[in-house]
């Protein structure tokens, strides 16, 4: 039985006092006994104070990007060593937003990868087809191939304790939700990919989110389908109440 994993990803927004204030609330909240894992994904500033915050609560605390290098003349980049040494569980590798705007590739996230469990955390692969893609039915082809080149050289066990997120681009920020159905169909190919790649146990294993506009009012839907054992989410991760409202649904 897969643990379903609720990720906030905050992208460029809150200030520090913000962000704590949101820690500081929903730590309180959420029972121990709750049934998924609950992980924000903050900006790089935040992160030491974030994590101090959380420590000893349900609520872990990721990143949203890193250098593959442990250190070097990377003006502005931040290392896999200096998130370990924060203690950051996850790390958010290959969103489309850094793809498209931060020359990320199907290279360097291999190489993030790699460095993330080289540093003890657990990677949160993006991957996702753009509308072009969609329209002209490549969208297998172009998710299986990010995946295939995310996971190039890992072990079995690794593999199998990658989360990988599918996020149709044109589902993020849009309001446009893949239908719960189509997010499935897509999110049990990628379960085959990784099948080809690392075997069945892996494949069984590995956990697949959907992200592209998941709020509370569509959440349990998406959740309850086979393949989908969580959620990547932006705009409906920055209150403490509908962030909330989406761990419940878990
Ligand atoms: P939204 O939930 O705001 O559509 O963002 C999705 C996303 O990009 C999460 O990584």
């Amino acid at each position: 039985m897969r643990k379903p994993i609720i990720a906030g990803n905050w992208k460029m927004y809150k200030t520090l006092s913000q962000a704590v204030e949101f820690v500081q609330e929903v730590k309180t909240s959420i029972p121990e006994s709750t049934k998924v894992d609950a992980v924000i994904c903050a900006p790089a500033l935040f992160l030491p104070s974030l994590v101090k915050e959380a420590e000893g609560s349900a609520l872990e605390i990721g990143a949203q990007t890193m250098h593959f290098e442990n250190e070097g003349a990377f003006t502005g980049e931040i290392s896999p060593a200096q998130l370990e040494d924060l203690k950051v569980n996850y790390v958010i590798l290959g969103h489309s937003e850094r793809r498209e705007y931060n020359n990320e590739t199907d290279e360097s996230v291999n190489k993030k990868v790699h460095a993330a469990f080289e540093h003890g955390m657990t990677p949160i692969i993006c991957v996702g087809e753009t509308l072009d893609d969609r329209e002209k039915s490549h969208t297998m082809v172009k998710v299986s191939s990010q995946v295939g080149a995310a996971l190039k050289g890992l072990t079995k066990d690794q593999v199998a304790k990658t989360v990988i997120a599918y996020e149709p681009i044109w589902a993020i920020g849009t309001g446009k939700t893949a239908t719960s159905e189509d997010a499935n169909t897509v999110c049990e190919g990628i379960r085959k990919t990784v099948a080809d790649i690392a075997g069945e146990e892996a494949a069984e294993a590995v956990r697949i989110q959907y992200g592209g506009s998941v709020k509370p009012a569509n959440i349990k839907e998406l959740l309850s389908m086979e393949h989908i054992d969580g959620a990547l989410v932006g705009g409906a991760s920055l209150e403490p109440d509908s962030y909330l409202q989406l761990l419940e649904a878990g």
